[in-house]
């Protein structure tokens, strides 16, 4: 196939076994985020590009390397690909006054775009799972949040999955950790490397995460966050705690946890497993109390979280998430002298017939002998074939064939039909189990 033909790297076709295991999750998911209260909402795929711009942050690896941004030909509006989830959904509920009557669970999912290199578990077209609560203040939001992601682990079966924690404390809070930490660092400045040199001032929270060796001491006796915290944060990180602990959800506290995005205070987490290799990441979140004022909204507090979903089915196949199969009950077989008028039209009718019983049905077409559409037939998955020759479409009568059983064919009058097959897949679930 011509170079031009095929997808742009890093975005997937999901075809039909996958597409069906991903209809499968998602049907998993939404009766779980049903079960907690959440709504869904839709917001588009493309916003205007400073929504993300002022929600994430310009000096984000998102806002400054990753989106997919372009010019409306048309009209010259900047836009871009929405990158992630919040910032719309942040300002769908600002311009239709959602909070009006109270705070709000609400949740969506969808294809994302980052412009990032594409390997196993990072796409440029991936998509996520949000999960967002808005004008909720309290502790008790941000421990339900996690708990409902274990339940939906517990749900879909997945191990292995370990819970890291953090708090970043108040944007005044973090200036003022920021401010110790460039002090400290000055302080031994002959011990910094170049790459630590040059983020001194910029970015000194970046190198927390040097790898360097011969930096170790001097990161490690760095002043910490938690030593910043005045006791508002710190109740509210015990309070996380606390139900986290009682409803028996072990975690570790992670210190260098801080998130991509520039929006998160107080509490942070991401849930990571080891099976997935590099990126191990599966879900993500923490609060955001400060973007909705941020967007020129009233203030309200809210708190969140995205899933990978690409990631999250890659550990349910690996830990033998399977899909059930999503099969048709009936291949319809049909063929007769000269044109094959009366067969056909017959077939058409006991087609329609099957699914006004709620039949899963295969009708086929274009033609061909009898012999190649049993063919096809089989290879459809299909319990039973229909059958409709002349012969048949003269005694208003169908052959029945089962495909998976061993079973005899006979021949049923049309009307009876449906009540037949329904007889026949009782009797092979009975013994097979169900499909
Ligand atoms: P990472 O550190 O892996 O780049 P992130 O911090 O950029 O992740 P978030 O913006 O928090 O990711 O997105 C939430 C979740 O979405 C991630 O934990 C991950 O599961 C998934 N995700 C993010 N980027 C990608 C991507 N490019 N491809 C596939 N999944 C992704
Ligand atoms: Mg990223």
């Amino acid at each position: 196939m011509s170079q031009t033909l095929q997808a742009i790297r890093g975005m997937n076709d999901i075809l039909p076994d996958e597409a069906e295991l991903w209809e499968q999750f998602e049907e998993i998911v939404r009766s779980w985020l049903q079960g907690y209260g959440y709504r869904p909402i839709r917001m588009p795929l493309v916003e205007p590009t400073p929504l993300f711009a002022r929600a994430i942050g310009t000096v984000t690896d998102i806002v400054e390397k990753e989106m997919y941004s372009f010019t409306d030909s048309l009209n010259g509006e900047q836009l871009t690909l929405r990158p992630e989830g919040t910032a719309g959904c942040v300002r769908a509920v600002m311009q239709h006054n959602l909070l009006y009557d109270g705070p709000k669970r609400l949740w969506y999912q969808g294809p994302m775009f980052r412009h990032e290199r594409p390997q196993k578990g990072r796409y440029r077209q991936f998509h996520q799972v949000g999960v967002e609560a808005l004008g909720f203040a309290g502790p008790d939001i941000d421990a339900e949040q996690i708990m409902m992601c274990q339940r939906l682990w517990d749900d879909l079966g997945l191990e292995d999955i370990r819970l890291e924690l953090n708090t970043l404390g108040q944007a005044e809070e973090r200036q003022q950790h920021r401010s110790a930490l460039i002090a400290h660092f000055e302080q031994h400045a002959a011990q910094l490397d170049a790459d630590a040199q040059r983020r001194l001032h910029a970015n000194p929270l970046r190198i927390l995460d040097s790898k360097n060796p011969a930096m170790q001491e001097i990161v490690e006796r760095a002043p910490k966050l938690i030593d910043y915290l005045g006791r508002e944060s710190l109740q509210h990180f015990a309070g996380v705690q606390a139900l986290l602990k009682d409803a028996g959800i072990p975690f570790r506290i992670n210190p260098r946890l801080v998130r991509g995005l520039d929006y998160y205070n107080l509490t942070v987490f991401e849930w990571v497993t080891e099976s997935l290799g590099a990126q191990g990441t599966v879900c993500a979140g923490g609060r955001y109390d400060g973007l909705i004022a941020q967007l020129g909204g009233k203030p309200a507090p809210a708190c969140g979280f995205a899933m990978g979903v690409e990631r999250l089915l890659a550990l349910w196949q690996a830990q033998g998430g399977q899909l059930e199969a999503v099969g048709t009950d009936v291949y319809l077989v049909h063929q007769g002298e000269g044109e094959g008028e009366k067969a056909r039209h017959l077939a058409f009718r006991v087609a329609e017939g099957l699914r006004d019983n709620g039949y899963a049905v295969q009708l086929h077409c274009g033609g061909g002998s009898f012999k190649s559409q049993m063919k096809r037939a089989d290879a459809s998955g299909a319990t039973f074939a229909v059958i409709i020759g002349d012969e048949e479409a003269a005694a208003a009568e169908v052959t029945l064939k089962p495909l998976r059983e061993t079973g005899e064919q006979r021949r049923v009058a049309v009307d009876q039909l449906a009540e037949v097959i329904g007889e026949r897949l009782f009797a092979w679930e009975d013994e097979n189990g169900s499909l």
